[in-house]
């Protein structure tokens, strides 16, 4: 078979890890960056990656079977799903779930009216976290589903420390409870709140002469961000931040706990792990990647989410194998 094509739109952390996963595997071959940016001042990872301005893209379908867009959901994706899908099929991870709708319908309308196939906001939350929490509740009707996140760097919550006076550098943790996580995993269905299910570790580097409990308060006060949670805030120096909190850990629990008949309890559980959530990602979008350009060459257009997408169509392998290998 051809090997699959795949363009990569936006070249940040996600962009980066697009272009390893690329290279892991055998069946597809890079199409090359897209960038907003001036292409000479973006240096991919690969010698062999070529680098284009964004308006390339214009006339380009004889060399790309698919884009990977890695840009943000704030302003990026918004913009560039629907406006790319005008022209290829694609993927995404847009990951603001109060507006995946609309995201959908605005992706949907443009891939429609251009006969090309965009599977919107893959990843692990949203993607493999809402699959699992699909097959909880179609597999226990009565039960409770609880996802947890963590240990894991929050960028948001990283960000927000950061514009703090008197801080100058700092990192935040998420940490799911491992108390709410077994009565969960019992079967207890509890209600939890807030701030029974995770708490927030912070790293700070302080500026030459702030006040520590200034900074702390300002933290542990902070509306929406902090206040909400049980938050430990830690000082360290600059070189610490460097040694010890450089890498973009993060995972999580979907856990699902229902009944099936009085007192039988059966109990559903996905955990990631991860070392990298850029690295991760960029590779549940490459898998998903594949899924889209066969789904595109196959007629079948328009938006999907992960919900659409049936499994065998992510792997490499065909249908024959996989009835051979792992059912
Ligand atoms: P980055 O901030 O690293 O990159 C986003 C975009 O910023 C790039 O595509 C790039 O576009 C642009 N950019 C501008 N200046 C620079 C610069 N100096 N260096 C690097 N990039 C620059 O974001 P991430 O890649 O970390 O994350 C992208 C999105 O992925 C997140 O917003 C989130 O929505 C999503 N995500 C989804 C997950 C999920 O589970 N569904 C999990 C993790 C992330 P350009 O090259 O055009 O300038």
């Amino acid at each position: 078979a051809e090997p699959i094509r795949v363009g990569i739109v936006g070249y940040g952390n996600l962009g980066r890890g697009v272009e390893r996963a690329i290279g892991a595997n055998p069946d597809m071959r890079p199409a090359g960056v897209f960038t907003r940016r001036a292409p000479s001042s973006v240096v991919p990872a690969s010698e062999s990656t070529t680098v284009r301005g964004i308006d390339d893209l214009a006339g380009l379908q004889d060399e790309i079977d698919v884009l990977v867009l890695c840009g943000g959901s704030r302003s990026d994706l918004p913009l560039q799903s629907p406006q790319l899908a005008s022209a290829y099929s694609l993927v995404d991870s847009f990951d603001t779930h109060p507006r995946i709708p609309e995201h959908f319908a605005a992706v949907d309308a443009s891939a429609r009216a251009a006969g090309t196939t965009a599977i919107i906001s893959t990843g692990w939350d949203p993607g493999l976290f809402s699959l699992q929490r699909l097959y909880g509740e179609a597999i226990l009707p009565q039960g409770a589903t609880h996802t947890f996140w963590g240990r894991g760097l929050s960028q948001g919550h990283s960000d927000a420390i950061r514009r703090i006076p008197g801080v100058a550098g700092g990192v935040q943790y998420t940490i799911p409870s491992e108390e709410a996580m077994a009565r969960v995993r019992a079967g207890e269905s509890p209600v939890l709140s807030t701030r029974d299910k995770h708490t927030r570790e912070c790293f700070v580097v302080l500026e030459d002469g702030a006040d520590a409990d200034a900074v702390r308060e300002a933290i542990v006060t902070m509306p929406d961000y902090f206040e909400p949670y049980d938050t430990t805030v830690h000082f360290i120096t600059a070189e610490e931040l460097a040694r010890d909190h450089a890498g973009a850990p993060h995972g999580g629990f979907v856990i699902r706990s229902g009944t099936t008949s009085s007192g039988t309890t059966q109990t559903v559980e996905f955990r990631l792990a991860l070392d990298s959530n850029p690295e991760f990602t960029a590779s549940v979008l490459v898998a998903y990647a594949r899924a889209a350009a066969r789904l595109a060459s196959a007629g079948d257009h328009g938006a999907k989410t992960p919900f659409d997408v049936a499994p065998g169509l992510l792997s490499p392998k065909s249908p024959e194998a996989l009835r051979a290998e792992l059912l």
